[in-house]
């Protein structure tokens, strides 16, 4: 088991929301992860940026890994494997009270509980639920409010339901969560496109102040999800490389900047990494058509061919699972062909992550992430919490 040590969800966000006090906007990048060099490339991106972050898995990317004790160990293993020194906290994405659970009995140090289905009372109480069984293990906890469109694996919906900013005080109060997703008009997925017309980062704006005057902004953030900018370069290399992604669309850049001016601390990205992976693994496909006789890269190959639409990587990537270097360093794997593929992939990401975590204002800010364990945040809360 490696020394590596990851951070609690607290503090990374704290640290954001210090520097926005300061002059400073920013907010932490939270990076979903499925597969060891994807974590790596996340990882070097941040020690370029010299950036603190949040690194996250779905519970779809939990099941793919074989379980949240597998995820732990494919960060801290990838941590150690880059000598990464930097604050990184290791978040549940769109959990439910079971998978939640399950994780902050793993070594996560954040989890996210997704009740936004359910009407505002049930939707508090089933959050404070899980504040109550995370926090007492200085587990921080990201509820959620409104809905966004788009699909997340088993999430789907096909309208924006807004936050309400005179409810959100109320959100924290009654929950005591650490941060709290708000839906604003972002959407899940790579076609955002129709939505981005009704973005209202005035919900943003409005919620941050409703909770400065209720003395809430600093123990408490704001979280905005399906962030992705899908860049039309990778879209358009896709296509040419035989994808067939139509109308897809992410949110401009200086949007989500905006969200950060008037108060989001945690920016979640996933699409844009899928899409790079994708990007990437067709190219070296098409360079290096002798790669896929290795049999099991072949497989991967076969899924590249018939699923042209595909953006997720679980898809050809389970061709290859067998050989467990989705949780390893590639060069124990064997497969050459294999490894000089993953080597393009964590370029791929690191350069992404880099350029993002810096847009969000991140840039040299990892030294500021207070240093505190989880013993001393389960300490913190239990003033706070008020059992
Ligand atoms: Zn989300």
């Amino acid at each position: 088991m490696s020394d590596y040590k990851l951070c609690p969800l607290f503090t990374v966000m704290q640290a954001a929301e210090k520097s926005a006090q300061k002059g400073n906007p920013a907010a932490i990048g939270a990076f979903n992860v499925n597969f060891f060099t994807q974590a790596q490339g996340v990882l070097e991106g941040l020690r370029r940026a010299d950036a603190p972050a949040i690194i996250q898995a779905s519970k779809g990317a939990n099941q793919f890994q074989g379980g949240p004790d597998k995820i732990f160990y494919m960060l801290t293993k990838a941590m150690e494997n880059s000598e990464h020194d930097l604050p990184v906290a290791l978040h549940l994405d769109h959990g439910n009270v079971e998978k939640g659970e399950e994780c902050a009995d793993s070594g996560y140090t954040g989890i996210m509980i997704d009740a936004s289905d359910e009407e505002f009372p049930l939707n508090v109480a089933i959050t404070r639920g899980m504040v109550c069984y995370a926090h007492p293990k200085g587990v921080g906890v990201e509820g959620e409010y409104g809905q966004l469109s788009g699909v997340e694996e088993d999430i789907q919906h096909e309208e924006t339901v807004y936050a309400k900013p005179e409810r959100v005080v109320e959100f924290f109060q009654r929950t005591n969560a650490d941060a709290l997703a708000i839906a604003y008009g972002t959407s899940h997925g790579p076609n955002k496109g129709s939505n981005i017309n009704d973005l209202k980062t005035a919900i943003v704006k409005e919620s941050y102040e409703n909770m400065a005057d209720a003395g809430l902004v600093d123990n408490h953030f704001l979280v905005g999800h399906g962030s992705s900018t899908v860049p039309q370069e990778l879209i358009q290399e896709i296509n040419e490389l035989g994808g067939d992604l139509q109308g897809a669309q992410g949110v401009p850049l200086e949007k989500i900047k905006e969200g950060i001016e008037f108060g989001l601390r945690k920016v979640n990205i996933d699409t844009d990494l899928r899409l790079g992976i994708t990007a990437t693994t067709r190219k070296f496909f098409k360079d290096n058509p002798e790669a896929a006789r290795e049999d099991t890269l072949k497989e991967a190959k076969q899924v590249l061919d018939t699923q042209l639409d595909v953006i997720d990587p679980r898809d050809y990537f389970g061709a290859v699972k067998p050989f467990d270097i989705l949780r390893e360093p590639p060069a124990e794997s064997g497969v050459e062909a294999f490894v000089d593929l993953m080597a393009l992939i964590k370029e791929r990401i690191a350069k992404h992550v880099e350029f993002l975590v810096n847009e969000f204002g991140l840039n040299g800010l990892a030294a500021s992430v207070e240093n505190v364990s989880l013993k001393e945040m389960k300490k913190r809360y239990s003033d706070s919490d008020n059992w």
